[in-house]
């Protein structure tokens, strides 16, 4: 564990935000600043009663108009974890909205996505169009990401999945993405210090592939946040919804939810969809770098009042799943990726880096991020 040892130990006397986050700021109260956000910024402008129902139908009105003699009027990248499932769910049968579900697989379904996935489509009644991914091209990025020893080790299945939806999008000229991006368990973003890099970096991306992989990246697709930013939202319009900051949003409600309409199965913790990313937060992060993603996900759940806080310490006093069954994790992703246990134990062993050791464009990408929140697009504390 290599935590920030120059500051003596705190954590947030409403979350379980804690000086882990090498940055985190507390009042004279002892809250941090994550809740005080929350409190100042989120609640005041996130509404899920009547108000949030007009803005729903305002923005379904609005779609539908643009959908209009097209054989889709949205497209929603489908996981099959809860938030794009209910996302769907949301768009058919609240907006009355024609989607498209577009599912990337990277390689690293659960077979419990997976069914999720097809659950949904035979109980919406909707067309899935999957992408599959150049295995031996995403196996050799995640590789070379691994070797790099950045702790931000999902930059290659994120680029992937919302790379090939907004390539999908703009080729077939669908303007609407629909998100499951929401307040209610996500309010609490994570710092980037616990491998949250903001936005795809094609600068960042391609340094370490050119400095750790082995084959050319033919096919994998990489929008750039700024090419994103820049052609696909300010030249083509495109434009993403997040509806379910729009309705009442409760993890274990909607997950019942959709248990009882689609047969839909609830995971243990989120992002358990994808087995990479499952070991990643569950072992790889918490004893390379001891940093615990789920601190910032039960405190998003104690924010929006669904978790308390002594359930929360309980929860990540222990790894989400157990000793026998990571060992055997941590085999398959050395096996999957094709190098030997000693061998990913050894890069395991090596020296901690951040993306500041390679070729990035963070501060460009800053710039754009302050920018949002001076004009109140984003409302998630960004530092
Ligand atoms: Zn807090």
């Amino acid at each position: 564990m290599k935590l920030n040892h120059d500051r003596t130990y705190q954590i947030c006397q409403t979350c379980i935000m804690d000086t882990s986050d090498p940055n985190i700021k507390f009042d004279e109260k002892g809250i941090c600043e994550y809740c005080n956000n929350f409190e100042k910024v989120i609640k005041p402008s996130w509404h899920t009663d009547t108000k949030g129902e007009i803005q729903l139908q305002k923005l379904a009105a609005k779609i539908k108009k643009e959908g209009k003699g097209k054989d889709f009027d949205c497209i929603i990248g489908l996981s099959g974890g809860l938030d794009s499932s209910y996302a769907a769910h949301v768009a058919v049968k609240k907006m009355n909205l024609r989607p498209l579900l577009y599912h990337v697989d990277a390689g690293w379904n659960t077979d419990q996505a997976v069914g999720n996935v097809e659950k949904l489509v035979d109980g919406l009644g909707l067309d899935l169009y999957t992408d599959v991914i150049n295995w031996q091209e995403m196996k050799d990025l995640q590789l070379a990401f691994l070797k790099s020893g950045i702790a931000d080790q999902d930059i290659p299945q994120d680029t992937a999945f919302f790379s090939s939806l907004y390539k999908f999008a703009r080729k077939n000229r669908i303007k609407y993405v629909i998100t499951g991006a929401n307040y209610s368990t996500e309010c609490c973003r994570e710092p980037e210090e616990w491998g949250a890099y903001p936005g795809i970096d094609r600068t960042l991306i391609t340094d370490i592939h050119r400095k750790f992989g082995n084959r050319p990246l033919k096919t994998f697709p990489i929008v750039d946040i700024l090419i994103y930013k820049i052609i696909y939202q300010r030249l083509l319009g495109m434009q993403i919804a997040k509806p379910l900051n729009m309705v009442p949003y409760i993890k274990e409600e909607a997950e019942k939810e959709l248990n009882e309409l689609y047969g839909w199965q609830p995971f243990q913790h989120k992002h358990h969809e994808s087995r990479f990313t499952r070991f990643y937060e569950d072992y790889w992060m918490p004893r390379k770098f001891g940093f615990h993603k789920r601190r910032a996900h039960f405190s998003s759940l104690i924010m929006t009042n669904q978790m308390t806080r002594d359930e929360a310490l309980e929860r990540i006093s222990k790894p989400e799943m157990d000793e026998h069954f990571l060992n055997q994790e941590f085999e398959y992703v050395a096996n999957k990726l094709g190098i030997s246990e000693k061998k990913l134990q050894q890069i395991f062993d090596s020296e901690n880096k951040t993306y500041r050791d390679y070729k990035n464009k963070r501060f460009l990408i800053g710039l754009g991020a302050k920018a949002m929140t001076i004009l109140g697009l984003e409302k998630r504390l960004f530092r």
